[in-house]
This record gives structure tokens, C-alpha cells and sequence, in this order.
């Protein structure tokens, strides 16, 4: 089934339309956070592409189901970019805090679901985590041993034969006849690998004492990129129609994903890559040490509502790299508000046109069909709202319709959302997350415990809403 929606795949090179495989929803995955810190708001700018997504396929009257992982396990730390050695990243955060490594991984991942709520990111079909799925993983690595891409190491892990798998490198264009040893993969020169380019698919413990499994080759955990063909493959029954994340994915974590996938059920298991660039910070690339590393709860802090930085991630093409400022963050916080006040004002003020409405909207679709290009969408928002022509209410019901799509609660009663605090943002973030998980016992419980603290949660078929009391 064909959506109208052309995304530009990383793969082909060249804009392509989403289509639901099935012929009934597009299953999309998108690569989860690493729960051993709280997200930065570049990695918040990749997980809203996926709502964007869902949000102008339902537009369009198209369903979608969106898997998003939460990797708690295996993915080691970097010693230089790209370079998948070193330590578990949530075990050595588990050292420097002297805390449990899952009570780490539990609260990060509480904090996560917390900045999607608050960034009205519509919750995922389910966000299955890592060490809950190391069945599913062990069963795909045994394919891969049967079919013989995959073998027991000189050190007792299992790794991926990178030259077992023909088409590797057509992803990231790293052809495997061109990467040099050691350069931005996954490389120990300890002899365990038969092939400089091969990577660990099952780890063996070793030292190793926490978060480690029972497996066919023994005690150990898995490597991060089997994780989200696992996960992918189990969740979206065999096929991803599209698969994202940011740009640093590409490779060599989806080069290794694909080789894993498709090797594993013997077609192309993803129809189309996607990834979304990169965002600076004030110009420079965010990084802890040049203590620039903004999250959500920063933009809070500043008396900006997190909406604003929704704002201004819509106001820029997804694959363009994207330098966010306070003064844009400020801009957009105005816009906002003003926005919210025309159109308290607008609707009250004379008749609809219907029919300008729906060539309003299906003039705006048009343009975030052409590979997301929601900028120009915008443009054509600013323009009417200057328009002398069409009355308030028609424009009132042109911001609030296109407001499915960007999510911006235009549509607010006043000032409310600047006055939650971040106690409540963390409430309906864990609420969003039973719901999501299905456990209606607690979100019923939370549901009541907001409604003590005077927000009122309903829900709805795209999410949960909330409004004061
Ligand atoms: P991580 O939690 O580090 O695994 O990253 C989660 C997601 O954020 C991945 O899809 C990354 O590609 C993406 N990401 C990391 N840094 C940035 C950034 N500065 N801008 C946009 N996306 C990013
Ligand atoms: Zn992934």
C-alpha cells in the first residue's frame, strides 16, 4: 500500500515512498536510546522524526506501528568515533555512580519516556528492551551460525563474517575491500576474529559478572547491533518498511544491522533507511567535554516551553544539520505563544470556508509528503497568518488541523504548559509509558495522582492528552 509519503533512503540514495509492506500499516523501527544517560536534545530531534512520520501518515488516513528499543545492554563505549570497544556503557556508569546497573538503566529509560511526553511524541506500539529479548537474539545468531555467517572466535565469542554477506558497505558506501584495520569499527586486534571487519554478535563474559546470560556458547551478552535486528524483526513480524535513527547509525551499527537481518530471514528485511542529521548546540557539536550537552529539562529550567523546541526542530529539514540557539529557542517560545493567542481570538470570529481548509491542508501535506519538508509547510502557516483576507475562524481551524501533524498543542487554553513542573512532566511521561506497556492498573493510579495535582488525562487513538482542571 502506498502512502504518498517520499522519503530520501540511505541506501538507494534517492527519494522513496513509504509503503506498508502488509498492506494495512507501515511498520517503522527506530533505533532506541542507551539508557546510561539522560538524552541530549540532539538525540530528542532523531526520536521526534518517527512521530512526524506516524503523525503524516495518519494524516493521510494511513496507519503505521512504531517499534523503538531501550538498549540496556552491550553497547560499549567509544574509544574514538564509531570505534565499538571499551567498557558497557551502562556498566561503567554503574561504577562511577556505585550504583546497580539496572536501577540505572530503569531510571534513565523513566526519564526518556518523560522528554517524549513532554515533547508531545506520540508513545511507540512497544519499547522492548534489551536484556528482556536476549531469547530472541540468541535464536537469530543460531540461524546465523547454521547458515554459516556467523562463527566461534579464538576468545569463545561469536562474530558476523563481514565477507559472508556480499553486499556489505552498500548502506554506508564502507566497502569491505576499502576499510583499513582499526578505523571506525568495530576492531581488537587480539586474533579472535578471522576477518579485521567481522564483529562480535554474542560476547563472551570473561571477568564479566553482571548482565551476562546463559547461551548455547556459554555465559556472556550480546553485542549491540544484533539487538535491533532481534528486536526489529520479532516486534514488525519479519519486515521493516522503514528503519531510522541519526546519522552516526548508519554506520557501522545499520551497515551490521542488514547484514545480520538479511541474512538471518534470506531477503531484504528493511525497504528503506532514513536518517536524520545531526544537531549543533550554539554552533558546535554537543560533546560533555565542551560542556555544551543540552537536555530537555535545561529548556524547562529557562522558563521556555519544551513545545518551542519542537518548534524549532520543525522548522528545519530533517537532513539538514541543525544549529539550535537559546535566541531560536526564545523566537520559537514567542511564536508559540502568540500563535495559541491569535487563535483564541480567531475563533469566535465570523464563518468557516470549509473548502479553503481542506486545499489549506492539502497544500501543507503536499509539501511534508516531499521528504518531510515541513519548513516550507511552515511558511505557508506565517503567510496566513497575516492574510487579510480569510476570516479568523477559518484560520483558527487551518493552525488546529495542521497541528495533527506538528504536535504543537497550538490549540492550548492559556498559559499552561510553561507552568508544569517537571515533577508533573515526569508523571505523564510514566503514565504514557504504562499506558504503553498496558499496565491500566498503573496508569490508571497515575492517572488519578495527576488529577489530585489538577491535570486531567484522557486518551485518546494517537496518544494521551492532558489539560488543567
Ligand atoms: P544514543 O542514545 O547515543 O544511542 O543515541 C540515540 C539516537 O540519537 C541515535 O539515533 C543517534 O544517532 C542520535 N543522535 C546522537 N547524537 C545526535 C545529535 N547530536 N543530533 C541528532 N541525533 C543524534
Ligand atoms: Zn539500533
Amino acid at each position: 500500500m502506498n502512502s504518498g509519503l517520499f522519503l530520501f533512503d540511505t541506501k538507494d540514495r534517492e527519494l522513496k515512498e513509504v509503503c506498508a509492506n502488509n498492506g494495512f500499516e507501515v511498520r517503522i523501527y527506530c533505533c532506541g536510546p542507551t539508557v546510561y544517560r539522560d538524552a541530549h536534545v540532539g538525540n530528542l530531534r532523531t526520536f521526534l522524526l518517527g512521530d512526524l512520520i506516524s503523525r503524516t501518515l495518519a494524516f493521510t488516513g494511513i496507519d503505521s506501528k512504531l517499534i523503538q528499543n531501550i538498549t540496556d545492554v552491550g553497547h560499549m563505549g567509544e574509544d574514538f568515533e564509531g570505534n565499538e570497544v571499551g567498557e558497557d556503557k551502562i556498566l561503567a556508569q554503574s561504577k562511577s555512580q556505585a550504583r546497580e546497573p539496572f536501577e540505572i538503566a530503569r531510571e534513565y529509560e523513566a526519564h526518556f519516556h518523560s522528554d517524549l511526553a513532554a515533547l508531545n511524541i506520540i508513545p511507540a506500539a512497544a519499547y522492548p528492551r534489551a536484556s528482556e529479548t536476549i531469547e530472541l537474539m540468541q535464536n537469530l545468531i543460531a540461524e546465523l551460525i547454521a547458515t554459516d555467517h556467523a562463527y566461534v572466535g579464538g576468545d569463545g565469542s561469536l562474530y558476523f563474517s563481514a565477507k559472508s554477506f556480499p553486499e556489505y558497505g552498500e548502506l554506508s558506501g564502507n566497502r569491505l575491500d576499502s576499510l583499513v584495520p582499526g578505523h571506525r569499527y568495530d576492531y581488537v586486534d587480539d586474533g579472535a576474529k578471522r576477518f579485521h571487519a567481522d564483529w562480535a554478535l554474542w560476547k563472551a563474559a570473561g571477568d564479566r559478572t553482571e548482565m551476562v546470560w546463559q547461551s548455547p556458547w556459554g555465559l556472556g551478552f550480546p553485542g549491540w547491533h544484533i539487538e535491533c535486528s532481534a528486536m526489529s524483526l520479532h516486534f514488525l513480524e519479519g519486515h521493516v518498511d522503514l528503519h531510522l535513527g541519526g546519522i552516526d547509525l548508519r554506520f557501522p551499527h545499520h551497515e551490521n544491522e542488514r547484514a545480520q537481518s538479511n541474512a538471518g530471514v534470506g531477503y531484504e528485511a528493511v525497504d528503506s533507511w532514513v536518517h536524520g542529521e545531526h544537531l549543533l548546540f550554539e554552533g558546535r557539536k554537543m560533546s560533555k567535554s565542551a560542556g555544551n550537552v543540552i537536555l530537555l529539562s535545561d529548556v524547562v529550567a529557562k522558563g521556555l516551553d519544551p513545545m518551542a523546541l519542537r518548534l524549532c526542530f520543525l522548522e528545519n529539514r530533517y537532513r539538514s544539520q541543525m544549529d539550535l540557539t537559546w535566541d531560536s529557542l526564545k523566537a520559537a517560545d514567542s511564536t508559540l505563544s502568540r500563535w495559541r493567542q491569535r487563535i483564541r481570538e480567531w475563533s469566535s470570529q465570523g464563518e468557516i470556508d470549509e473548502s479553503f481548509i481542506s486545499d489549506f491542508s492539502l497544500g501543507s501535506v503536499t509539501d511534508i509528503q516531499k521528504d518531510l519538508d515541513i519548513p516550507r509547510a511552515l511558511q505557508q502557516l506565517r503567510k496566513l497568518e497575516k492574510d487579510p483576507y480569510f476570516t479568523g475562524a477559518t484560520k483558527a481551524a487551518c493552525f488546529t488541523k495542521l497541528d495533527e501533524i506538528y504536535g504543537l498543542e497550538l490549540g492550548r487554553p492559556k498559559e499552561t504548559k510553561k507552568e508544569l513542573s517537571s515533577e508533573l512532566i515526569e508523571l505523564l511521561g510514566e503514565r504514557s509509558t504504562a499506558r504503553a506497556a498496558k499496565d491500566f492498573a498503573r496508569s490508571d493510579k497515575l492517572r488519578n495522582q495527576l488529577s489530585t495535582l489538577g491535570i486531567s488525562v484522557k486518551d485518546s487513538p494517537t496518544g494521551q492528552n492532558w489539560e488543567w482542571r
